[in-house]
């Protein structure tokens, strides 16, 4: 488990001059840009496709990350239904918004480079390195150290589906006021993961949001639109956009344990439960079937918590990753009754 952070100090609310990649970004202006980032071996020039949106008002810079892992989508879409509905003439501050960072991955639909090496594994990375770390120093370089926060998608990973919710350090007071700002229904602080940007941005002092959910190569519209409204959320918690009226955010728990449950043989699953649902210490999960004798092995939870990740996968091998459950340890406020007549 990482050490959980100290509060950030407060970095500058106002860019006087912002650039990209040495590129100007005027106030009330929105720039579409291509940082460059290597040739391919055919010599086509690869470049990380970026808009940055600078408000004529001063005020936070948020950059916006999707696809580390090439093949999760659901972020690059989020990215773009959000930078749709920004409009720089009005925006307070600005935000640069990355949706497609893996370029390699997302051409491959891979989670990997070409060189099957994890981004998101990665950081802070080398200008010399390997070509994971080199892309990992670019964007760091480049995009996150312009920055004051950020915002990072993620889905599951192959064969995984996760509910959604928002990864970021509890101990640092702005990444969870912005975290129940952003108001998906769990805050989960899976501690750093060595190498990730995550770790790599606070290393910086900057609060970072880490939200997934869904599965990958796959579009979920309710995971997409939580993720849009709660973007949005937190810029207007940043003081930054005031566009459209949004629901409020859900009441969320915050938790740091999680585990995954693994099957003790190999067979047919028969899930019993489903993602999101409250489950009970000793409630059965799932049974794994022997296809042959109909002899089953039941599942169950080791402790009373929620379902967090499953397997999309109906054949498993002994040892496989099931399910995934959170222990729930801070339950959110209760709604305030209405006063009596
Ligand atoms: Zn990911």
């Amino acid at each position: 488990m990482a050490r959980r952070g100290a509060a950030p100090p407060p970095r500058p609310p106002a860019v006087e001059a912002l650039r990209v990649g040495g590129q100007l970004v005027k106030r009330g202006q929105r720039r579409r840009l291509e940082l460059p980032v290597a040739r391919l071996p055919t010599g086509t020039a690869l470049s990380l496709p970026v808009t940055a949106l600078r408000g004529r008002r001063p005020g936070p810079v948020v950059w916006m990350s999707g696809a580390l892992h090439g093949d999760e989508v659901n972020g690059t879409e989020i990215i773009r239904r959000v930078v749709r509905e920004l409009d720089p003439g009005t925006l307070g501050g600005a935000v640069i918004a990355v949706p497609i960072v893996n370029v390699y991955g997302f051409i491959e639909r891979s989670r990997y480079l070409p060189d099957r090496r994890d981004l998101n594994r990665s950081f802070p990375g080398s200008p010399v390195g390997s070509l994971a770390s080199r892309l990992a120093h670019l964007f760091l370089t480049e995009i996150v150290s312009l920055c004051s926060h950020g915002i990072d998608f993620h889905t599951g990973a192959q064969r995984r589906r996760n509910l959604s919710h928002v990864r970021a350090d509890l101990g640092n007071p702005e990444a969870l006021r912005l975290a129940r700002a952003f108001g998906a229904p769990i805050i989960y602080d899976p501690g750093r993961i060595v190498g990730s940007l995550r770790a790599a941005a606070y290393r910086r002092k900057i609060p970072i949001l880490v939200y997934e959910g869904g599965e990958p190569s796959r579009f979920a519209d309710d995971v997409i639109e939580t993720g849009v409204q709660g973007t949005l959320r937190v810029l207007a918690a940043l003081g930054m956009w005031e566009g459209r009226e949004l629901p409020p955010p859900q009441p969320c728990y915050e938790a740091t344990v999680a585990r995954w449950l693994r099957a003790g043989r190999s067979g047919i699953l028969g899930l019993e439960t489903a993602l999101g649902d409250r489950v009970q210490k000793g409630q059965v999960l799932a049974r794994i079937a022997d296809p042959f004798s109909g002899r089953r092995r039941v599942v169950r939870a080791p402790f009373s918590g929620l379902v967090f990740s499953l397997t999309t996968n109906p054949l498993v091998y002994q040892g496989d990753a099931i399910l995934r459950l959170v222990r729930l340890e801070k339950r959110p406020p209760r709604k305030k009754r209405a006063p009596p007549p």
